[in-house]
């Protein structure tokens, strides 16, 4: 398959790999946010957290914790974020799921931004029956479950 994480992941592509178990790997990124960023991808290719089966989502974030864990006690940074990009207009560029683990410091040069809009009552309401409302598919069904709806 034409895909830079699998390669890296077979070894194909060379890389900083820091971290490695059954099922994710965890390899510097060759562009840092600030140093330490690291990569943590699951092994079996998905492009994004769409197509992800639950097993490889399950490893990858157990792994991003271990990883997390490792660069706060190895780089004593004060803070990390956790960015996960899926699809190209979230900012996705590599189409292999990956969860990016960035350290952190007070008054880094770091921007992670978003704006926080005012909305209202109605409008949030409006949007939790929106993203609730009983559908026949079965994933509809299953958060439905999980949210102790059904
Ligand atoms: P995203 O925008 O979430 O798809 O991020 C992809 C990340 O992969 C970027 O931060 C890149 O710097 C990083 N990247 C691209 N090529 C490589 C590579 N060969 N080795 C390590 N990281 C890479
Ligand atoms: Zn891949």
């Amino acid at each position: 398959m034409d895909c830079l994480f699998c390669k890296i992941i077979s070894g194909e592509i060379p890389s900083k790999k820091i971290y490695e178990d059954a099922s994710s790997v965890g390899f510097l990124d060759i562009n840092p946010a600030n140093p330490g960023h690291t990569l943590v991808v699951p092994k079996r290719h998905s492009e994004n957290i769409f197509d992800a089966d639950d097993e490889s989502l399950k490893g990858a974030i157990v792994a991003v914790k271990k990883v997390t864990s490792m660069i706060k006690e190895r780089t004593g940074c004060q803070g990390v974020n956790i960015v996960q990009n899926n699809g190209k207009a979230a900012g996705q560029i590599v189409s292999h799921v990956h969860f990016h683990v960035i350290p952190r410091n007070q008054g880094d040069s770091v921007v992670i931004s978003y704006p926080r809009k005012q909305t209202d009552e109605k409008e949030l309401d409006d949007m939790a029956s929106k993203l609730t409302r009983k559908k026949s598919a079965a994933l509809d069904e299953e958060i439905m479950r999980e949210m102790g709806r059904l």
